[in-house]
């Protein structure tokens, strides 16, 4: 147990101890004798014969009985007899030995001692009923000199306190043992401090009446737990029951008792239990710096048994007070984050629904704030970078809102829980502007935080507030940096919104009701159609069709477009293999891919696994991405369109010059053609200006080795426009709108140029 054991006075067992000095001036109790004899003369010759009877430094009184009948009502009413000196004849020949019997078996009493005297030595007891009975001595009167009276009177009284002894150490066990049952259910210092005070006085059998300090302190065993003094010099009353309950909290010196405080300081200096005159002061070592002092009157001297029973009881406390340090760590474990400090998860979810539970609920709201680009941080400044970062943020809120419970619910994400009113103040760009200083970087940190109020309204529970705040939080991030964005319930009739139309596609997929279009590219020089753009559609029930805009960004944004992209794919190569089957044999397919799906592990093996599968030689297909793409840093956008083209594939930007894409990027990546988005295409038709974009666009992809498609063609005169400026490759609804599987091949068997175009295929 090393330094936890508690240090008991009686260490040096020959030091004389305060309460036994008190016994010496003989204020312990006599010993009780009775005499039972229907013999008066009997009587006084015992009194005679024991009158300066002493033993253990106590003297003994006589109790008298003239039958078997009196002695029984004596016994029922009296305590304590230590011995009976009885006659076997008295009312009858044997109204002694059933005196006996019904002392030891209908009163139950098992330690009096019986001593047991006849005038007739003929009518002795037989040997089984001495045994049976507990009988300590048997002797004829005559026999019964004083000396041999006295010498059978102390071995009884000997054997009598021996098992008096016995009996107090079995009870003061079990009244150990109860209580560490009791300590068990205690949760916190305070708490199990209160504890000692009751077990104790029940162990002393006082009233509870005492106080329980405690000194040092330092870090919290207890989030809950702010009755540990904070100054290590500082004692403090933590428990306290009787006459002292409302000393709770108060420094030692306030205490108006100077006997108690002398007391209290004392054990605590000497750092050992004390018994005193009056009292006894228990020394309970906590941990390194921490420790308790229990204070418990006891007007009566404590007799050596206490003493060793309350040794005994400091032992098991030590047990105890460790599985309570085992529980609190426990705990610790259970509602603090191990990085920051702060409350986690579960102690913001608690927090939450004390609020939510409270009967005189006050406007309090939770905010939940997200960390913009941490995962870079980490990324780019290592871990611990990251670590000292989430740290330095957690102090700032805590800081800064200093009455609210602050906590970390996740990586990056923080919740504070505090009163409305205060909340809705506070700017989360006044907390954050000035950057975080850490390893001599100055780190700006942009939060988004999303917030709702934490109203009871019987219903609610703390996960659905937090879900709220979830939804707010993830406004926020897509709407406003540095404001706190409010749960408005509008969001979540968004949200539920979009969690239908999931589980729509999700049946779409299901039931084959995805369908894919194809729309007709045409080559400018030739005239003719070089390829086809596979386009996605939806068919509802109802036969009408969705267009790809209304659910591909739900699909985006749920995963769903790696499993759709995949068919597509399929699907799409399959068609251009028919096509070629119809002999259409230069015919190229062009197939959208998202930036989601391509980022997939497997994008690659999947791309490659279809080739394998088609009957068509890769250069016939196509893989059109958007400039989203770019995302992907232009090192890992490199190398995996670098993959791409290996397999055969050519790559499309498609929508070009709407997103932002830098010209080095262009000038770096393996793409064999540009899209020219539509919004650029349909201002051709304007007389004058509207043209600039793509006579830039134009050359531009030339110079970079590319070819340029322009999409979006509806009139004649875009068409013609962009054949002056060498536009290789035309789409649009001037030449053919996306069309269903069959449709396209009717399509391209009836395909005549327009006038302006070349030969028929
Ligand atoms: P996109 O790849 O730029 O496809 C061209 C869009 O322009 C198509 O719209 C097409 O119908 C439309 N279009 C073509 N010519 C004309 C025209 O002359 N006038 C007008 N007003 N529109 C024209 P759609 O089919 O609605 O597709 C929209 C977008 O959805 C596509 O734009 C593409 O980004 C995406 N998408 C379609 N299918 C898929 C797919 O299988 N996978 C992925 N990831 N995205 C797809
Ligand atoms: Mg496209
Ligand atoms: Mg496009």
């Amino acid at each position: 147990m090393g330094n936890d054991e508690f240090i008991f006075l009686d260490d040096d067992n020959n030091a004389p101890l305060p309460c036994e000095q008190n016994t010496q001036h003989g204020t312990l109790s006599p010993w009780r004798i009775l005499i039972v004899d229907d013999d008066i003369d009997v009587h006084e010759i015992t009194e005679l014969a024991l009158y300066d009877l002493t033993f253990l430094g106590r003297p003994a009184t006589l109790l008298h009985a003239y039958s078997a009948h009196e002695a029984a009502h004596i016994l029922a009413s009296e305590t304590d007899i230590a011995i009976i000196l009885l006659d076997v004849v008295m009312e009858t020949s044997d109204a002694g030995l059933k005196l006996v019997g019904h002392i030891r078996q209908n009163m139950g009493l098992r330690n009096v001692r019986i001593i047991l005297r006849t005038g007739q030595p003929g009518l002795a007891p037989e040997m089984d009923a001495i045994t049976k009975y507990d009988i300590d001595d048997y002797k004829t009167k005559t026999e019964l000199t004083r000396n041999k009276l006295f010498t059978s009177i102390t071995t009884a009284l000997r054997s009598f306190e021996r098992m008096q002894k016995l009996d107090a150490n079995r009870a003061g066990l079990e009244k150990i043992i109860a209580s560490s049952n009791e300590f068990l259910s205690r949760r916190g210092l305070r708490n199990f401090a209160e504890g000692v005070i009751t077990q104790l006085s029940g162990l002393m059998d006082v009233q509870p009446e005492g106080l329980v300090c405690a000194i040092g302190g330092g870090e919290h065993l207890d989030l809950l737990d702010h009755q540990q003094p904070s100054r290590t010099d500082q004692i403090q009353i933590i428990a306290a029951a009787g006459r002292y309950s409302d000393m709770i909290g108060l420094d030692l010196e306030e205490l108006h008792s100077n006997d108690i405080v002398t007391a209290l300081r004392d054990c605590m200096a000497q750092k050992k239990t004390l018994i005193l005159p009056g009292c006894i002061v228990l020394y309970l070592y906590v941990r390194e710096g921490y420790a308790l002092a229990a204070y418990i009157g006891a007007p009566e001297p404590i007799n050596s048994l206490d003493q060793h029973l309350l040794s005994v009881f400091c032992g098991n406390l030590t047990l105890c007070a460790e599985n309570i340090q085992l529980v609190e760590k426990l705990k610790r474990r259970a509602y603090v984050d191990e990085l920051t400090n702060l409350a986690n998860r579960t102690a913001i979810l608690d927090a939450m629904s004390s609020v939510l539970n409270d009967p005189n609920p006050q406007p309090n709201s939770l905010i939940l704030i997200d960390l913009q680009l941490f995962a870079e941080i980490n990324d780019v400044l290592g871990h611990s970078y990251g670590d000292r970062l989430l740290c330095a943020v957690g102090k700032r809120l805590s800081t800064v809102l200093p009455d609210c419970i602050v906590g970390r619910i996740a990586a990056d994400l923080f919740a504070v829980i505090g009163r409305s009113e205060m909340l809705t103040q506070i700017s989360m760009s006044a907390i954050f502007t000035a950057p975080f200083n850490i390893e001599h970087f100055e780190l700006p940190i942009r939060v988004a935080a999303g917030s709702t109020e934490l109203t009871p309204d019987g219903q609610k529970t703390a996960l659905d507030c937090m879900k709220q705040a979830y939804i707010a939080l993830k406004r926020a991030k897509s709407s406003g940096f540095g404001q706190v964005t409010k749960y408005d319930p509008q969001l979540a009739e968004i949200t539920r919104n979009r969690a239908k139309r999931l589980g729509d596609l999700q049946m779409a997929i299901e039931r084959n009701q995805l369908e894919a279009h194809y729309q007709p590219l045409i080559d400018f020089k030739t005239g003719k159609p070089c390829g086809m753009e596979a386009l996605l559609r939806w068919r509802r029930e109802d036969g009408n069709l969705v267009p790809p805009c209304d659910f591909i960004p739900l699909a985006e944004y749920s995963g769903l477009i790696r499993p759709i992209g995949d068919w597509v794919m399929r699907e799409a190569m399959d068609m251009i293999g028919k096509v070629h089957a119809a002999g259409f044999t230069d015919m190229r397919v062009s197939i959208n891919v998202s930036k989601v799906q391509m980022v997939a592990d497997d994008f690659i093996e999947k791309l490659e696994r279809q080739l394998n599968q088609s009957t068509i030689a890769p250069q016939f297909v196509e893989i059109e991405i958007t400039e989203s793409a770019c995302d992907l840093g232009i090192n890992d956008l490199e190398t995996l369109l670098g993959r791409i083209r290996a397999l055969g594939v050519s790559i499309a930007i498609d929508d070009f010059g709407t997103g932002f894409s830098s010209l080095s990027y262009l000038d770096r990546l393996p793409v064999d053609k540009l899209k020219i988005d539509r919004c650029f295409i349909t201002p051709l038709d304007i007389e004058n200006d509207g043209s600039r974009i793509a006579e830039l666009i134009i050359p531009l992809g030339h110079r970079l080795g590319m070819k340029v498609v322009a999409e979006g063609i509806e009139t004649e005169k875009q068409a013609q426009k962009l054949r002056d400026m060498s536009c290789d490759i035309a789409q649009g609804f001037l030449y053919g709108r996306p069309m269903p599987e069959a449709d396209i091949m009717v399509w391209l068997q009836n395909f005549a140029p327009l006038a302006t175009s070349g030969a028929n295929s």
